[in-house]
């Protein structure tokens, strides 16, 4: 028997998030694209037309999604009946995007964000499933405290953190207390969307600065290691992180270098090796289709991860680890490597609406 795809809108789909949700979502087992949305400047056109000149991707345009015409993401009512839920890979000014997709849930279209707009709201999870799928259960009151029926607003993190944080995580699920963090983050200049940063910058160049990027790395894994109590997220303040982010030129696949104290307890090497090359969690188990098989998995090569060999590990969904080693300030070190705009934005965006979908909030 086959499935009814639930139909899904893209907001910001012209842009490179955008373009990375299109292209994923083509043939995607339980959602098809019914609208997209962008800028004043798109909409009106065809997709085709609206990104003529900038489709950054490998494969062409989906047939499905050529000639949809292209909504102003600003006007909820372009997109009433055409999609039951939308993704949000929207640009722009941070307020405006926090009202434009409030717009959304207020009008019964739940909003799975890519965005950092959300990120801090009360009431709305920020999620890697892997992690803490269990902050959905957030969302009845968020809809109660704003009176919405079936709308509500979920996101994901900065793409920064996914290249460190299930890492990290695992030991922690494994019972290892992790006190200090030093990460320092080489970053793609996909990242920065299109046109991103000038290549006059770039090319034969690193850029020590990327704005809000170092903050973002410190304080999210606060909310997402935290718990639900009484309604409310109480942050995990017990881990201490510290941030250098780099903009380097590098396509796609951020890279991260980590150093990490433990607790009394430590773990040897190949323990942690063992804990990693075993951690399964939620996805896995639902089997969400975006779920990579193996979420960590570890390179025993000198020289990996790397992001041109190592970003499209299980579809771009797994983050590659190596040079794992003893650290000589703190306990130890390695390298984590994950893709942005997959892992880090589209791809994510879709498990996170799987993760909704299997556990009926999209009902
Ligand atoms: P981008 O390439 O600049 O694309 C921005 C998109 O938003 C385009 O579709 C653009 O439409 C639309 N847009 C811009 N201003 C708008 C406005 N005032 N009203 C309506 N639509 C507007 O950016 P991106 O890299 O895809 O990033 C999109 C979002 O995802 C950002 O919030 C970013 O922080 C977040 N994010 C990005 C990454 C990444 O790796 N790139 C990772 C995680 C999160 P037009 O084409 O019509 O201008």
């Amino acid at each position: 028997m086959t499935m009814e795809k639930i139909r899904v809108g893209v907001l910001g789909a012209t842009g490179m998030v955008g373009q990375n949700y299109i292209r994923l979502l083509e043939n995607h087992p339980w959602f098809e694209v019914g609208y997209v949305a962008a800028s004043p400047n798109s909409a009106g056109k065809t997709y085709e037309e609206a990104v003529s000149g900038r489709w950054h991707m490998n494969t062409d345009i989906p047939k499905s999604v050529r000639k949809l015409v292209v909504g102003d993401a600003n006007i909820v009512e372009n997109a009433v009946g055409k999609c039951s839920f939308v993704f949000s890979a929207l640009g722009g000014d941070k307020n405006e995007i926090k009202a434009v997709e409030k717009s959304y849930a207020s009008k019964d279209i739940p909003v799975v964000s890519n965005c950092s707009a959300h990120r801090h709201t009360e009431n709305v999870p920020m999620l890697i499933p892997e992690i803490n799928a269990e902050h959905i259960e957030i969302i009845p009151a968020q809809k109660k405290a704003n009176s919405w029926n079936k709308g509500f607003i979920a996101v994901k993190p900065n793409c920064s953190l996914q290249s460190y944080l299930t890492p990290v995580y695992a030991l922690m699920k494994a019972g290892y207390i992790v006190k200090r963090i030093i990460i320092t983050t080489m970053q793609a200049v996909s990242g920065a969307g299109y046109p991103g940063v000038p290549s006059l910058d770039m090319v034969d160049n690193i850029v020590p600065y990327i704005g809000g990027e170092e903050e973002k790395t410190e304080d999210e894994p606060k909310k997402i290691l935290g718990r639900i109590e009484n309604g409310k997220f109480v942050y995990n303040e017990s881990i201490k992180i510290s941030a250098h982010c780099n903009r380097v030129p590098v396509v796609d696949g951020h890279t991260a270098c980590v150093s990490l104290e433990f607790g009394s307890k430590k773990p040897s090497l190949e323990e942690i090796k063992k804990i990693w090359a075993e951690f399964r969690s939620v996805p896995q188990e639902l089997k969400l289709p975006f779920a990579p098989s193996q979420p960590i998995i570890y390179r025993e090569e000198i020289n990996r991860p790397q992001p041109r060999k190592d970003r499209d590990a299980d579809k771009g969904m797994a983050v590659s680890i190596g040079r794992l080693r003893e650290c000589k300030v703190f306990d130890i070190r390695f390298v984590g490597l994950s893709h942005n705009t997959v892992r880090g934005a589209a791809g994510g965006g879709i498990l996170n609406a799987e993760l909704l979908k299997a556990k009926g909030f999209f009902d």
